[in-house]
């Protein structure tokens, strides 16, 4: 038997498998039942959404031996040919390469003739708007006066492409993405018939990858199964797709918070040496930080494309940290993402993004990476000896590591004492954090003792929040410093 690419393989046969798109089958479903059949649909929307795929299931329900009927019994021979593209009178046409007046004269010579199967003759234009203006004119001679028999329908991406005439005499269906949800329960059961293991994170970055596109997820699919077997776990399909791993991006960003401006520097060495182009880097470094914006904010409820883990960990990052810091690091990195893509020295664009940005963050305390940062940090200084001073090279950030180790504390653990201790802080201290010079924001700098600059940034998560008139203020000094860029 010949191999099938899972975009075939796995294609909705009916109205009910069509995933995300219940306005759009819903009303032709009603449509069918009641005998209303236009002359023309068009099916807009992204690729990959079942546009072509519903218009094929519509063709099946017009011409099915049982048909018109809103569930094509699959098995008479006209439905077989439609599944298989070989029915007589259901005519696929790609718009794009048939795209001439010569091709659409044609088509409206045979739109003419009857149909073989005594049915509907259906042309299914995909890629319509790439049709030329006089194959356009053409195709609205047709349309004006339609055989009673023939219905066309058509399918784009840019339905603004498609000429006002020609829309006004089409119903027209606008395809939505598939929903994350929907996706991975397709993916998942569909997975489970083949005997392929997924693993949550893998089903979960295929899902996130596609931007919605089934098409796009399946094709990844068949390339994790050629790459991985049945097998296929979170890492594979990071390596495969080249995603930024997303502790990389939590160590770079606590970086930034805390305003250590070297570490914040070689931690994106350290990204950039595991093989990471530049505007990968920043543009996922840019999600990151909407995604921890949207945590910090508590705005979380429009994070339903992030996986759990994501999440999880971006709100081990969040106690203490304002939402007005991490907007000032956004609005940085979102703006060096720009200029990257036009400059020829990307890697210093990047660079001096990530030194504004932690010049102008550190008047906010953050005194710990998150647990899976840590790991994540030790294995690239056993891995990346070019790294140098990275961040684990730091004696503060070592016996922070190890005191972590020996102690053994939890995330969890460390917030509920972050809750016992919060109110702990002397005005004096908190003073020591939040500085007016931006030059002068390192506390590595104060004069102090390892140990006192330890236990104060160990005070510092402590602290449940900064008071209401400290938060305007602070406020004030970052917009001042933000301006002053
Ligand atoms: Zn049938």
């Amino acid at each position: 038997m010949s191999y099938l690419v899972f975009a075939r393989k796995w294609r909705p046969q009916s109205f009910e498998e069509v995933l995300s798109q219940d306005h759009v089958t819903v009303t032709l479903r009603n449509a069918i039942e009641t005998g209303r059949i236009g002359h023309a649909y068009l099916m807009t929307g992204p690729r990959g959404v079942g546009k072509t795929t519903t218009a094929r299931i519509l063709a099946k329900s017009l011409n099915c031996e049982n048909g018109p009927t809103p569930t094509p019994c699959q098995v008479c021979d006209s439905c077989r040919q439609i599944a298989a593209g070989n029915h007589m009178d259901v005519l696929e046409i790609d718009g794009a390469s048939n795209r001439g007046i010569d091709q659409i004269r044609d088509l409206r010579e045979k739109a003419r003739y009857a149909t073989v199967s005594g049915k509907y003759k259906i042309y299914i234009i995909d890629e319509v708007h790439m049709l030329t203006k006089e194959a356009f004119n053409a195709l609205l001679k047709i349309l004006e006066e339609p055989p009673d028999s023939v219905v066309f329908i058509f399918a784009t991406t840019q339905p603004r492409k498609v000429p006002d005439t020609i829309l006004s005499r089409c119903q027209r269906f606008d395809f939505r993405r598939i929903s994350v949800n929907d996706m991975s329960g397709y993916l998942k059961r569909e997975a489970a018939k083949e005997e392929i293991k997924l693993d949550s994170t893998a089903l979960s970055l295929v899902c996130r990858s596609s931007g919605g596109s089934m098409r796009d997820a399946l094709s990844l699919m068949d390339q994790l199964v050629n790459f991985s077997g049945t097998e296929i776990r979170g890492e594979e399909v990071v390596k495969l797709l080249g995603i930024v791993e997303t502790e990389l991006l939590a160590v770079i960003t606590s970086n930034i918070l805390a305003g250590k401006t070297a570490k914040a520097i070689d931690s994106v060495s350290a990204a950039l040496a595991r093989g990471y182009g530049v505007d990968e880097l920043i543009d996922a470094l840019t999600v990151f930080l909407r995604n921890f914006l949207l945590i910090v904010s508590g705005a979380s409820g429009s994070l339903e494309d992030v996986p759990d883990s994501e999440i999880e960990l971006l709100r081990s990052m969040a106690p203490n940290v304002p939402d007005v810091a991490v907007l000032n690091i956004l609005r940085i990195i979102s703006g060096a993402a720009i200029q990257v893509k036009r400059s020829t020295l990307p890697r210093v664009i990047l660079e001096t993004a990530i030194m504004t940005a932690s010049k102008l963050s550190c008047v906010f305390p953050i005194s710990d990476l998150p647990a899976v940062a840590v790991t994540i940090a030790q294995n690239e200084a056993e891995v990346d000896p070019s790294s140098g001073e990275s961040a684990v090279s730091d004696n503060t950030f070592a016996e922070k590591m190890e005191h972590v180790s020996e102690t053994g504390i939890s995330d969890n653990e460390r917030n509920e004492s972050v809750e016992q201790t919060s109110g702990t802080k002397s005005p004096e201290e908190d003073s020591e954090v939040i500085t007016q010079d931006p030059g002068e924001c390192e506390y590595e700098d104060k004069g102090k003792s390892e140990g006192e600059r330890e236990s104060e940034e160990e005070n510092a998560i402590s602290k449940n929040g900064i008071d209401e008139e400290k938060e305007k203020e602070t406020s004030r000094k970052i917009f001042g410093l933000f301006d002053a860029v």
